[in-house]
């Protein structure tokens, strides 16, 4: 990529990629941002208030395929072997793939629907599971909830798959969804307002938000 670059004897500026060539400032992102740009749909997504913002950041990302799966970091040039997904080596690591298609996911949103009492989800992508919490039957009392369990087992099927790969800790869907019940139990009931949920209603799902 450095090829055919010539190398100057002056101090290194920054450059927008966007803007007039001029001196960085705070400024010049802000009317940069106002102007009307990124206007790119794909990268908006309201996050959930009760959940971390770790997990905001990291569900905002992954909808953008802006995680390091094997694919994007085959992308990147980046020598992945042969690519395949670690939980059940015989697909591409894509971030649809991991999240929605691979069997390990599938089962953990099979786990989470009966923990709802909702019908099995049918995720086919990352946009899928967006599109389950924005524009579902879910009672709005009910949909912020939903959101960020879903947010949270995104999160936790990424870590399983970074503890298969950096640890070889094998992760089994049971586990991945106790996981996500007491973690978003623990964050429910001590970050939101209505959090005021006893475990046994939240392990079975029956209680009323006011
Ligand atoms: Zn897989």
């Amino acid at each position: 990529m450095i090829e055919g670059q010539v190398l100057v004897a002056s101090n290194d500026q920054w450059y927008w990629d966007r803007g007039v060539v001029e001196h960085f400032s705070v400024l010049g992102v802000k009317k940069w941002i106002d102007s009307g740009y990124p206007s790119d749909n794909n990268a908006v997504f309201s996050w959930s208030k009760w959940v971390p913002i770790k997990c905001n950041i990291f569900m905002w990302r992954m909808l953008m395929d802006r995680i390091p799966t094997k694919q994007a970091l085959a992308r990147w040039n980046i020598n992945v072997g042969d690519g395949l997904c670690s939980f059940c080596e015989d697909q591409e690591e894509s971030v649809d793939h991991l999240f929605s298609a691979c069997i390990i996911a599938n089962g953990v949103w099979s786990g989470i629907a009966r923990w709802l009492k909702h019908q099995p989800f049918f995720f086919f992508s990352v946009a899928d599971i967006i599109h389950e919490f924005t524009s579902s039957s879910w009672p709005p009392s009910k949909r912020f909830i939903i959101k960020g369990i879903m947010i949270i087992a995104c999160w936790r099927i990424w870590k399983a798959r970074n503890e298969k790969i950096f640890k070889n800790e094998r992760r089994n869907v049971a586990e991945i969804i106790v996981d996500i019940k007491v973690l978003s139990f623990l964050w429910f009931s001590n970050r939101c307002k209505q959090g005021s949920v006893g475990w046994r209603d939240w392990q079975s799902f029956s209680f009323d938000v006011m």
